[in-house]
């Protein structure tokens, strides 16, 4: 079998045409100029003949007398325009019939053919009427076959039209848990559903359908969950938009990159972690101070840096071993993380020293928030060695600091912290002035 698709009459030999005329002058004329470019015209001469026929077999088109011997027309003209899909109609006869039939409905795209009909434009309007079923029927089929190549994807994907879901593939389906798209549409879900972070302002479908426009091109990552199993990982995906045809819509194709990310991840652990602690490395804090200091300069916002070191670490790792010695530096970075905020950083210094960066805190707050930390180490016991303390010095960025002329400030009072006693915490010296 060949299909052409280019050409829409042959294609229109498939459809079904309803003519509702109890004239039968007037059907004959009608009925010759519908058979050439409809395999299947049902005659009707009554609305009730032709409610029948409509109930049998949804026709394609239809042309309807404005005067029928049994009602009023209106009802019928509503419903098939009405349905799923609406059925294009045309109303027919004289021009006091159609007016009449006009000024009692309101069915915008309601198509006249007035008596007596001009035989070229009757021929023109219902070839034009054809051609469009047939291209709406064609790009139907279009879409089943864009549909069959979505469902074998491995990858989710959704047709998206602006910030309405279109549809969902099934690998998209899978992915949610659901069986099909009418169960989408039936719970009333949405993509941001399914976002295991904030979704962007105005929603998700809508935000990738601007993506096209983005000339800067940017790589985009998700990650998704399923709301139903809290406790399983998110995934990640990378996004890809390319636009359809058709007014804003766009297909969001994703590709699971789960594996890559963590990979990435434990690579970019490796480079910036302590692989004890799993604490920032020396050289990330220096990469983290730079920045925060940089900040802290350009909009005077307050930045605090606090310095630690254990106590009496030594005689930890003399009286237990090493091996406890390790524990209790990681027990300690665990209950430092704890008391601090997402934009804080904790960075391992050295050996058992550490340094926190707590932007938005000044030197008031640095001292209550090393209070706090020195607090967390002392009160409870350690699992692997019973007490610890630590102690503790404060600094805050004064402007122009570099990095290490904040580190050296905190260094200093952490210095004093120790000479002072242990387990205590100092803050920086005030600024020297110039005495003249
Ligand atoms: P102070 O109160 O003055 O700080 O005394 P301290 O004993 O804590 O200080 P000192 O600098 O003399 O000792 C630090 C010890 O920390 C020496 C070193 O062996 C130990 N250390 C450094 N890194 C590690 C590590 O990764 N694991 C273990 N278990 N010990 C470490
Ligand atoms: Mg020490
Ligand atoms: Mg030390």
């Amino acid at each position: 079998m060949t299909h052409q698709p280019s050409e829409t009459p042959a294609a229109s030999r498939r459809l079904t045409a309803l003519l509702v005329e109890p004239d039968p002058a007037v059907r004959d004329v009608l009925a010759e100029s519908l058979k050439p470019r409809f395999a299947v015209v049902l005659l009707a001469g009554t609305l009730a003949e032709a409610r029948e026929k409509v109930l049998a077999g949804q026709p394609d088109l239809a042309v309807v007398a404005a005067r029928l011997p049994d009602g009023p027309v209106a009802g019928l003209l509503a419903a098939m325009q009405g349905g799923r899909p609406p059925v294009p109609v045309f109303l027919a006869g004289t021009p006091e019939d159609v007016l009449a039939v006009l000024s009692t409905v309101a069915l915008p795209g309601l198509r006249c053919l007035v008596r007596p009909f001009a035989p070229k434009a009757l021929e023109e309007a219902l070839d034009e009427a054809a051609g469009d079923i047939a291209a709406r029927r064609f790009a139907d089929e279009g879409w089943q076959l864009v549909r069959h190549l979505l469902d074998e994807s491995p990858n989710p994907s959704a047709v998206l039209h602006g910030a309405e879901v279109a549809s969902l593939n099934q690998a998209f389906l899978r992915f949610m848990g659901l069986g099909s798209f009418g169960e989408f549409k039936a719970r009333g879900l949405i993509l941001d559903r399914f976002l295991a972070d904030p979704p962007p302002p105005g929603g998700l479908a809508a935000w990738a359908c601007r993506l096209p426009d983005d000339a800067l091109d940017r790589d985009h990552r998700l990650r998704l969950a399923r709301p139903d199993r809290p406790h399983s990982p998110p995934q990640v995906f990378q996004v890809g938009v390319t636009r359809l045809p058709g007014r804003n819509r766009c297909l969001l194709t994703l590709t699971d990159v789960t594996e890559l990310e963590l990979e990435r991840r434990e690579l970019l652990d490796l480079a910036n972690r302590d692989p004890l602690t799993k604490a920032l490395n020396r050289r990330k804090l220096g990469d983290v101070l730079a920045a925060e200091t940089a900040r802290s300069q350009r909009y005077a916002t307050p930045l605090a840096v606090v310095m630690l070191d254990i106590d009496h670490f030594k005689a930890i790792n003399d009286t237990y071993g090493h091996d406890v010695g390790d524990r209790v530096l990681m027990e300690l970075t665990a209950r430092l993380s704890a008391g601090l905020r997402q934009v804080d950083r904790l960075a391992r210094f050295g050996g058992e020293e550490f340094v926190v960066t707590a932007p938005g805190i000044d030197a008031k707050g640095a001292v209550e928030m090393a209070e706090r930390l020195r607090q967390a180490v002392a009160e409870t016991p350690f699992a692997a060695a019973g007490p610890v303390t630590a102690s503790f010095g404060a600094a805050a960025y004064r402007p122009h600091d570099r990095p290490e002329d904040l580190l050296k400030r905190a260094d200093e009072a952490l210095y004093r912290a120790k000479a002072g006693g242990r387990n205590r915490v100092e803050r920086e010296s005030p600024p020297q002035t110039e005495v003249r």
